[in-house]
């Protein structure tokens, strides 16, 4: 059995001019309306992917660590604590987790990778069973960080993994249970991956969970939509090119990060020819 399941750490309102990037305000507002701080909506979403076995989870939402620029910046609608009320509903226990792939380091990925230890200001594995796995390169970048990336990378959600022992840096692509491949998508950090499920039957298509490799599902349709967080916008059109012709030859089901209208979809060619993702089933 190999099935994905989605879990949400809640929704947070994040500026539409930071997640549209370029693109025009009166276009994005046609598509996702903003509220009257010009915020809009970004479901904090995780996936499980159960797998021979195993429960891997791919990103940790925000977490409950106090964090001053994610309380101002962010703003989480609902209580912190939902991804792991979201793991309890399915049965499990942060003990039940055997490996953790991180899309990449931002705060809005890697919040619950690490957690408050009781009574002190350390911070230890939320996961205490499973091995985390982050690209070499990406958590270079969360620890060297500059004027432009240093708001987004809050160390305590990662170099405690790193002491820990429990942090695998991978260099490309790997195998981390059998049909579950992180896949290098540079462009949004230059470390940044995506995961892919291949499913058991050759009849049924591949899950492709993009990370911020398209932060809404019209990002991953429309090459230029860009999101102004993109470290290497030029990267990312180049890695979405590939990933479209990819997802259209495997009729992959896509996962989106952040969607609150697309969580899950399919890339068509619309009679026009244009690429739209249309929703679809997991
Ligand atoms: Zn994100």
């Amino acid at each position: 059995m190999r099935v994905v399941h989605l879990l949400s750490d809640g929704v947070s309102y994040w500026d539409g001019g930071g997640a549209f990037g370029l693109v025009p305000r009166p276009k994005w507002m046609k598509i996702l309306p903003p509220d009257e701080h010009n915020r809009v909506p970004q479901e904090l979403r995780c996936a499980l992917i159960q797998a021979d076995g195993q429960n891997i989870l791919v990103d940790c939402g925000v977490g409950d660590k106090p964090n001053d620029v994610i309380a101002t910046q962010y703003e989480v609608r609902r209580p912190h604590g939902h991804l792991l009320d979201d793991l309890a509903r399915r049965g499990l226990a942060p003990e039940d987790i055997h490996a953790v792939i991180l899309t990449h380091l931002h705060g809005d990925h890697a919040g619950w990778a690490t957690r408050l230890a009781d009574h002190t200001s350390a911070c230890r594995p939320t996961f205490p069973n499973a091995r985390y796995y982050v690209q070499r390169q990406e958590y270079y970048d969360a620890t060297h960080t500059n004027e432009r990336t240093r708001n987004t990378y809050f160390p305590e959600n990662y170099t405690p993994l790193a002491q820990a022992g429990v942090l695998t840096l991978l260099d490309g692509e790997a195998e981390i249970a059998p049909g579950v491949r992180a896949v290098p998508t540079p462009g949004h950090t230059a470390g940044h991956q995506s995961v892919v499920v291949e499913s058991e039957s050759e009849s049924h298509p591949p899950v492709l969970i993009l990370g911020d490799l398209a932060t809404y599902m019209i990002q991953f349709a429309r090459l230029p939509w860009v999101t102004a967080y993109d470290v290497l916008p030029l990267v990312t059109i180049e890695t979405k090119r590939a990933w479209q012709q990819w997802a259209r030859a495997r009729e992959a089901v896509l996962v989106s990060p952040h969607d609150t209208q697309i969580p899950v979809g399919r890339l068509v060619k619309t009679d026009k020819g244009f690429f739209e993702v249309q929703p679809a089933a997991l």
